[in-house]
């Protein structure tokens, strides 16, 4: 038994969704669907709720937009006949979409929990018609609404997912061995019922927790690339795919950016020790990546690069910092109480200053409460100042093969360096799999070329 999961990018309209549930229909295992909203979609809700926020009625030309992307693909994947049911169905879903986006019009007000409801229905849309598609093709097809199977608290926006509860929940839904269960991905719901989502790209992470719910033998995840590549393809053009990664490598390079699987993917598997495969629907021989607990052979020092854009540093300096325990705690405590993820965070030895990275769009939040929590040590001047730096990048370099390597930092900063890049804080793990930097935003594409050229090839 497995899980298949179809992104976005393998649902962008009628012919891709007849193309990929032709994959569906050829599996001879025995197998759980779970689909992405059509390609743009979540991004289209997204901007028709700002809008309708903003009291700017352009909400309206999404709506249409969105029928309209739905209907042709119904027109495309149904005869005539069938076709006026189908859109009848999609249109009772068209039509709350449309009164809650009048509703936010009229407040002028979407709090995270509204998003959530407004973002959940480019799934239900979605898996509406590819069931509705199956089973015309003779399937006994039956979507399932992840709201009813995936449990969480109600952290709004991305919610974390009860996973004994969800489990419980999965197999009592899909009990029918002969149905073809197709589960909408990224939405979920809480413990009082009310509409969440798993964070942008979730779906992966759905099909996950089925997978380790159902105890599946794979989980896999298909996709527009033919599985996980040393670089991503859009910005490094001779990054190859890898055949085989460890859990830790793949965890390390999708945390640092390689949105081919979102980064809590592997959390539900792990513990079930069922392999991930990243497989593409474009071309579906191609044998994709496997992500196992398996040992992986490999010559070079590291496996792959990733990078996340749109971070910034705050960097607390101060000589009152030096040998008083617990300024440390008191920044990470407000940051804490900012909701604020630090992506990564470095100390100079002399205990000077602490710099934190974290997404630029957190900066504002973080230092409210920096400020706030740290009044005491500001005004004895044991801290001098906190300052901001925007538009940088994090590039992380990660290699099971780096551990107890000698040369390796130096091949890559000297590298850095001959190519004029300069670079603002440097953080290893102690795992020795991963070698983070800041960089200047603007040296992106150049560095990850550099790394590639130096490193990979
Ligand atoms: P889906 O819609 O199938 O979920 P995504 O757009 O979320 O697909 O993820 C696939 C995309 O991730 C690829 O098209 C590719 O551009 C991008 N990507 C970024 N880094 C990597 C990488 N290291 N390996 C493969 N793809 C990557
Ligand atoms: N549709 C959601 C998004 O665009 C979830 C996903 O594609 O995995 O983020
Ligand atoms: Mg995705």
């Amino acid at each position: 038994m497995k899980v298949q999961k179809f992104g976005g990018s393998s649902l962008a309209d009628g012919q891709r969704i007849k193309k990929t549930l032709q994959i569906v229909q050829d599996e001879k295992t025995n197998h759980y669907i779970v689909l992405s909203a059509m390609k743009g979609i979540t991004n289209l809700l997204i901007k028709a709720s700002e809008n309708a926020e903003s009291g700017n009625s352009d909400y309206k030309k999404q709506l249409i937009q969105i029928t309209e992307i739905h209907y042709n693909s119904i027109e495309y994947l149904f005869s005539t006949d069938e076709q006026s049911l189908i859109k009848e169905n999609v249109s009772y879903l068209l039509d709350e979409l449309k009164d809650i986006l009048h509703g936010i019009e009229l407040v002028q007000e979407c709090s995270l929990r509204t998003g959530d409801l407004i973002m959940s229905f480019g799934e239900r849309l979605n898996c509406t018609i590819a069931a509705a598609h199956l089973n015309c093709c003779g399937r006994k097809a039956r979507m399932i609404d992840a709201r009813e199977i995936i449990i969480t608290d109600d952290n709004y926006g991305s919610s974390h997912v009860f996973l004994e509860d969800s489990y419980l929940k999965i197999r009592e839904k899909l009990k029918d061995s002969d149905t073809l269960y197709v589960i909408t991905g990224f939405i979920s719901g809480s413990e009082k019922g009310i509409t969440t989502t798993l964070g942008r790209n979730g779906s992966d992470y759905t099909a996950s927790i089925i997978g380790a719910a159902m105890n599946s033998e794979i989980v896999e995840i298909w996709t527009d690339v033919d599985g996980v590549l040393t670089a991503d393809p859009r910005i490094v053009k001779n990054s190859f795919v890898i055949p085989r990664l460890s859990i830790e490598e793949a965890m390390e390079l999708s945390y640092f950016g390689a949105e081919v699987i979102h980064p809590y993917t592997l959390m539900p598997t792990i513990d079930k020790n069922i392999p991930v495969k990243i497989k593409n629907t474009l071309n579906t021989t191609a044998p994709g990546t496997i992500i196992s607990t398996d040992p992986v052979e490999r010559e070079r020092a590291i496996t792959g690069i990733a990078s996340i854009d749109s971070v910034s540093f705050i960097n607390v300096e101060g000589g009152g910092m030096l040998g008083i325990p617990g300024v440390a705690s008191s920044i990470f405590g407000a940051l804490a109480e900012a909701e604020v993820n630090i992506i990564m965070i470095t100390q100079a030895s002399s205990e000077h200053s602490i710099c934190i990275v974290c997404r630029s769009f957190e900066v504002e939040r973080a230092l409210k409460h920096l400020n706030k929590k740290l009044e005491y040590e500001i005004k004895t001047k044991k801290i001098n100042r906190i300052d901001v730096r925007n538009n940088l990048e994090i590039i992380a370099v990660i290699g099971e093969n780096m551990k107890g390597m000698t040369g390796i930092s130096g091949k890559l900063f000297s590298s850095l360096g001959n190519s004029e890049i300069n670079i603002l804080a440097i953080a290893q793990g102690s795992s020795e799999r991963n070698i983070s930097l800041v960089i200047e935003s603007k040296d992106k594409i150049k560095a990850l070329n550099t790394i590639h050229k130096t490193f990979i090839g």
